[in-house]
């Protein structure tokens, strides 16, 4: 089987490039990410094994244009200096990253002294996604975290002075034992470094994580969703006075400082994940790498001794021949056009039906009329023109529109 040729693997604008970090210094109870502490022993061989995978890809894809980077994980910061550099120059190497690309790496606040900001920023990277979560050292202590609440701050002082001009900052509401009292002492506080972007996430207990079980066990308190609602309301109220763009569900910027990597995704556009458990999407065809990092380690490694010839057309036979790959499955055009309707209406500023119709090469506008309809008589959905877009009292119940678009 080939793949249709409705859009092609790699556009001329290029794709968005994610490097998956599977380590971390700790667990945090409730983190159900591909990540994991006590595997040190693989990160030596792991920089050769993701630069093997980098390389195999860049030959496989014939070099395409790469116009932003993200390392997440898992805590990039955690690599030893340098470490970071490595895998950029091979990406730079094998594929075209754009002179203006931005390039992001997460971080832990604990790791960001000034040597080290200093560092990263010298290694190419541009902007700095930290993960503060709270500011009040009780939520960080349930949180697992291994940071005070004075070395976020002085994380993000520091990261400023090593120049740092683009630096996202995250938080966490709707906690255990989280009064609206410290959420806005909170929020005020990190308003007040005037960092260029904030991601609010609220709190999901996730089965199978040590929170659940403490949950479960009446340890800690079922969240609250109401007050976490009046957490989120706060904050829309807060971050619009203090001259913040609300331009994603969970997203906030200075005026041009959305991120550019994570538009690629809620713009359902392609992009390429290296690293254990990365996720992506590519032409008809979205794919993820084999979980386990030993393994990855292993067939990474492989997969540089018998690489597959460079494609353009035929992405699903090159797939076949993927050692590190964990899966892969074929996007039908119905659900190509599902996922552009509920990524693209996770932008606040609305979805631009005509641009979303020449993307998937379906008219989306009379596809979807009926749910369109729908949502506009429930309230859920406003239309202006060629513009849809969430209403405001729509945006924590967000699901109930994009659930509407699913065949
Ligand atoms: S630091 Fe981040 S990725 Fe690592 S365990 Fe904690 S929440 Fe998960």
């Amino acid at each position: 089987m080939t793949t249709s040729s409705r859009t092609p693997i790699v556009p001329a604008s290029g794709m968005g490039f994610y490097v998956h970090v599977p380590f971390c210094k700790t667990k945090c109870p409730y983190c159900d990410f591909n990540t994991y502490q006590g595997i040190e022993n693989l990160i030596d061989p792991f920089l050769p094994a993701l630069t093997s995978e980098i390389e195999c890809w860049g030959e496989t894809l014939a070099h395409p244009a790469v116009k932003s980077v993200f390392f997440g994980g898992g805590t990039p910061s955690y690599l030893p200096p340098g470490y970071i550099e490595k895998i950029l120059a091979s990406i730079q190497e094998s594929f075209q990253v754009a002179a203006d690309a931005e390039i992001t790496t997460e971080a832990n606040p604990g790791d960001l002294d000034a040597a080290a900001c200093a560092s990263i920023l010298s290694q190419g990277v541009n902007r700095l996604s930290i993960g503060v979560q709270s500011l009040d050292n009780n939520l960080l202590n349930l949180l697992g975290r291994r940071h005070q609440a004075s070395e976020a701050i002085e994380a993000f002082q520091t990261a400023r002075q090593a120049g740092f001009d683009n630096v996202n900052l995250d938080l966490m509401y709707g906690l255990p034992n989280q009064s609206m009292e410290q959420w806005q002492q909170t929020l005020d506080q990190l308003v007040g470094l005037a960092p260029e972007h904030i991601s609010l996430y609220a709190l999901t207990i996730e089965e199978g994580t040590p929170m659940h079980r403490w949950a479960e066990e009446g340890k800690i308190p079922e969240p609250d969703s109401d007050l976490a609602a009046d957490m989120y309301q706060y904050a829309r109220e807060s971050l619009a006075t203090a001259g913040y763009h609300h331009y994603e569900i969970s997203n906030w910027s200075l005026p041009d400082r959305a991120c550019d990597h994570n538009l690629v995704y809620w713009q359902n556009g392609p992009y390429l994940g290296v690293g254990p458990g990365a996720h992506s999407h590519l032409g008809d065809y979205r794919f993820w790498t084999v979980l386990s990092p030993r393994d990855y380690n292993t067939k990474a490694s492989a997969w540089a001794e018998s690489i597959v010839q460079p494609i353009n057309e035929l992405l699903e036979s090159a797939l076949k021949e993927v050692p590190t790959l964990g899966g892969w499955e074929h996007i039908s055009v119905e659900t190509a056009c599902s996922e552009t309707m509920f990524l693209g209406l996770r932008l606040l500023d609305g979805l631009d039906l005509s641009k979303a119709s020449t993307l998937t090469g379906i008219d989306l506008a009379k596809k979807f009329q009926a749910p369109i309809q729908e949502c506009i008589e429930l309230g859920l959905l406003e239309q202006d023109g060629n513009c849809l877009k969430l209403t405001k009292p729509s945006y924590l119940i967000a699901n109930q529109a994009f659930t509407r678009f699913l065949e």
